[in-house]
């Protein structure tokens, strides 16, 4: 009976009981690289530098419309630096399709106001409008960096990166002390701290004159000092404020990692570690480092600009080929976090189709809400094609459900890549904590996600 039950039962094994010592070690490995990653890319901004980086030294030269593409040549294509696009041409035609890895590498997080500057009962703040989905309690009493540029009237950009290096000074948010907070108490988690309360402390020394807000005043002196920046010069200032948390091993078992930004920069950096590693691949390969995710995608440097329309039009245009053909036969992996299931929340999980920590990369056929609304719901003949190549290259993989139904939902770049004609399934690694100032992820579904997508990169 018992062989009965092993032929025809789906079970399902904790990866660390399938992997042996070697891949122990590749996965401990992998994990510093990416540690180091998410430490020096705090906005999508520093991402893409940091993704230059990497690409120059592994052979990418930046892509030129015209330009002859052989099979084997690694060009990037950066979106106004705030997207990242990367191709490996592969040896068949682009008219059999391409595939795709598609993150993204912006962040929940605090931006400035566009006249972010007051001064009130002599201390200095920072008004912010918050970033994608956050839970505003979260964001207070956490030390903060802040991270951006000033474009001033005359074109040139200011690069702003202060709180990042050690001794360098960070903000904070307050909150009140609970032996005053009787009433804030009484408040539910969603009004206890308000969007317009996230006002960022930055400096209480006045100005040694006789005028008004003289710590405002001496604030701005000391950014003219360092930036050369005036107040007006914020009008055109994209400045954010990031947990200044560094990425670390969490556990004596050292087995995950807390920091902020996983969400996506866990899968981004599998993806750019994959298509950095990538063997003369059959089919050309395309890596995409997208903006504006955790807004809906939305804008020139999201993911429904057609800023990726014209970069693939143009690979094809290289070939001779339509990009409409190219697209009708391409795959996609649309490479984002899901939740993994938390027995501190339990309630919200159905555990047989949640994700779980250490079951490895977690592959989403569906997203959205509410009966499906909002997905683009991946085909049956999608999901084979994914057992298939997967189980071949030794991918520890799990099919996840973000929570239980009707409990809440979320979505991705994936709709987007389906609306285009491309075959798209979501797979990336499952998050606990997810959206909040620190987030927690397991090293083996880090190191499984990046072979997941090197197994469809490389797959003949
Ligand atoms: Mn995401
Ligand atoms: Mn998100």
């Amino acid at each position: 009976m018992d062989d009965l039950r092993t032929q025809l039962f789906y079970t399902q094994k904790n990866g660390y009981d399938l992997i042996g010592p070697e891949e122990h070690v590749a996965a401990d490995n992998y994990c510093r690289g990416y540690i180091e990653f998410l430490n020096d890319s705090r906005t999508e901004r520093e991402a893409v530098v940091n993704a230059i980086r990497l690409a120059e030294a592994a052979g990418f030269v930046p892509f030129v419309p015209g330009m002859a593409l052989a099979p084997g040549m690694k060009v990037y294509s950066s979106n106004r630096g705030k997207a990242l696009m990367l191709a490996v041409i592969g040896q068949r035609s682009l008219s059999d399709g391409t595939v795709i890895a598609g993150a993204h590498i912006d962040s929940p997080r605090l931006d400035l106001k566009q006249i972010p500057l007051y001064e009130t009962d002599e201390l200095c703040y920072l008004r912010t409008h918050y970033y994608g989905g956050i839970k505003k309690y979260q964001w207070v009493t956490i030390p903060l960096e802040l991270h951006g540029v000033v474009a001033l009237k005359s074109g040139e950009l200011v690069d702003v990166r202060l709180g990042r290096e050690p001794g360098d000074p960070r903000f904070v948010i307050t909150d009140l002390l609970p032996h005053l907070a009787q009433d804030q108490m009484k408040k539910t988690m969603a009004e206890g701290i308000t969007g317009e309360g996230l006002n960022i402390i930055i400096g209480s020394v006045p100005y040694a004159d006789e005028g008004k807000d003289r710590v405002k005043l001496a604030v701005l002196s000391v950014l003219n000092d360092m930036y050369g920046i005036k107040e007006e010069d914020f009008l055109s200032a994209e400045l954010t404020a990031v947990p200044a948390f560094d990425a670390c091993e969490i556990g004596l078992d050292r087995s995950m990692i807390g920091g902020y930004g996983h969400d996506d920069r866990v899968c981004a950096y599998a993806e750019l570690k994959a298509i950095l590693d990538v063997e003369n691949p059959e089919r050309t390969c395309i890596c995409i480092l997208a903006d504006k995710e955790e807004i809906g995608s939305e804008g020139v440097s999201g993911m429904q600009s057609q800023a990726f329309d014209t970069f693939m039009a143009d690979l094809c245009a290289a070939q001779g080929v339509d990009v409409r053909r190219c697209f009708e036969k391409s795959f996609c992996l649309s490479a984002d976090v899901t939740a993994a299931y938390d027995p501190l929340y339990a309630d919200v999980y159905e555990m047989t189709n949640g994700s779980k920590f250490n079951y490895g990369m977690g592959i989403c056929k569906f997203t959205g809400a509410r009966g499906k609304s909002g997905t683009s719901d991946a085909s049956a003949e999608v999901v084979a094609y994914l057992r298939r190549i997967f189980d071949k290259a030794g991918v520890i993989w799990q099919l996840s459900e973000m929570g239980k139904v009707d409990k809440g939902g979320g979505g991705t770049i994936a709709k987007f890549m389906a609306n285009r004609n491309i075959d798209t399934i979501d797979a990336g690694v499952p998050v606990m904590s997810m959206h909040a100032p620190f987030e927690l992820v397991a090293k083996l579904d880090c190191y499984m996600t990046y072979k997941g997508v090197l197994a469809a990169y490389s797959d003949k």
